[in-house]
């Protein structure tokens, strides 16, 4: 009986509604606003959860799960979550955490960690006539792990997916310092990915800020151009910004971020590489924390993974692993001069997904952590930043000479 109800629900739950005549034609333009007041979490004896979801009007919207870990997804037209953090998940059982933002412009989503497998069994968008204001209601049911994965892989790719990331394709010609150098500068995280939080501040606000700030720096140089991954705040999944950095053209790639311990007390700027071994369990905890971020934005990874293991064969990946090497040491020396400190073992390796594209120099920029008081303090001061900013400059200054002429001996 239970399957049964499955299948049926195999048709993607798209918002179906109709909208009242009283809805003016301003109010569909209008940002939806969750009713918090209304909204709840509720688990059920019978080992099911009831989502209700009060909306100040009808939007469209999809239901699915993915597994690995076990979410529920809903992505909606955009809406206005102000507020909806005080829904409380503490009282589910069934539902232990959730996250909700921007995930792509225009699109919002919600994604509710599971404890144990419910699936969607009913799914309804009720619009009140005369308020104009909607009810999404999902009622789950409890499954088992079999028919949750099932589930999960029913998953359409139709318009709303991701958009298929092109990791590998043609390279750029390597720059042989006759044409400003195009750097693309990745603020990390964003959207429903916050990134480290400590004391109010957000990680994805702070490295916006200071990736606005070495874009500018750049472009005033004339000597490069600059150009970010996301200049919003919303969600971008690490394959994404890979594929983002091709489409601009990118000489160069820094992924900045700003990432908080568990524990020990890690303090400095420090440049990461890309490796298959993590130097040691910090660079470890900082990959799989990146690539958790994306599972729980609820983006299925695996795919691009194959994609980008095959690409890691190529030999193309041999040269530009060289060349990003190099750019990390400059970076660690360019750092040190300008800020005058830097961590004890300021160049560390690890498999960050962000760093694979197969042409493209790329580096891993922590420019502090989170996690200790005095970086914080620094990644909130305006003069620290700009000498980073200095350091990182005067870095590509040097690497982009030497890579020029390492380039005219391979052309020999
Ligand atoms: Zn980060």
């Amino acid at each position: 009986m239970v399957r049964q109800a499955f299948k049926v629900m195999a048709v993607m739950v798209c918002g179906a509604f109709s909208v009242p005549a009283t809805v003016m034609a301003q109010d569909l333009q209008a940002l939806a606003r969750v009713d918090v007041e209304n909204s709840s979490i509720t688990d059920e004896r019978s080992g099911g959860v009831a989502l209700n979801l009060q909306l100040s009007q009808p939007v469209p919207f999809r239901v699915f799960t993915l597994d690995n870990p076990p979410r529920l997804v809903l992505d909606f037209k955009e809406i206005d979550w102000t507020g909806f953090d005080k829904v409380a998940v503490d009282q589910s059982e069934a539902v232990t955490d959730l996250r909700f933002g921007i995930f792509r412009p225009g699109w919002s989503r919600l994604v509710l960690d599971l404890a144990t497998p419910v699936l969607p069994d009913q799914t309804e968008m009720r619009v009140d006539e005369t308020r104009g204001t909607a009810t999404l209601s999902i009622q789950m049911i409890a499954a088992n792990a079999e028919e949750f994965s099932d589930f999960s892989q029913l998953r359409e790719e139709d318009g709303w997916a991701l958009p298929k990331s092109t990791v590998a394709g043609q390279p750029k010609e390597r720059q042989l310092g006759d044409r400003p150098v195009m750097v693309v500068i990745d603020p990390g995280h964003g959207g429903v990915d916050s990134g480290a939080e400590r004391e109010g501040y957000e990680e994805k606000l702070l490295v916006m800020q200071f990736a606005l700030e070495l874009e500018e720096a750049l472009i005033r140089t004339g000597r490069y151009k600059a150009e970010l991954t996301r200049k919003d705040d919303v969600f971008m999944s690490l394959p994404d910004r890979i594929s983002k950095a091709r489409s601009l053209g990118a000489d160069v790639f820094l992924s900045i971020h700003a990432d908080a311990l568990s524990e020990g007390s890690a303090t400095g700027t420090t440049v990461y590489t890309l490796s298959n071994k993590a130097s040691d369990n910090m660079a470890a905890e900082l990959a799989a924390g990146h690539d958790r971020g994306d599972l729980l934005a609820g983006v299925d990874l695996s795919e691009q993974d194959d994609q980008i293991a095959s690409v890691l064969m190529d030999m193309a990946r041999l040269e530009t692993d060289v060349r990003s090497e190099m750019l990390a040491d400059f970076m660690v020396n360019g750092i040190a001069q300008s800020v005058g400190r830097i961590r004890k073992r300021p160049h560390l390796g690890a498999g960050f997904t962000v760093l694979k594209a197969p042409y493209i120099p790329s580096v891993l920029i922590e420019l502090g952590f989170m996690s200790n008081k005095s970086d914080l303090v620094n990644l909130l001061t305006e003069g620290w930043r700009n000498k980073v900013t200095r350091g990182i400059i005067d870095a590509l200054d040097n690497w982009t000479v030497e890579d020029a002429a390492q380039a005219r001996l391979l052309r020999q």
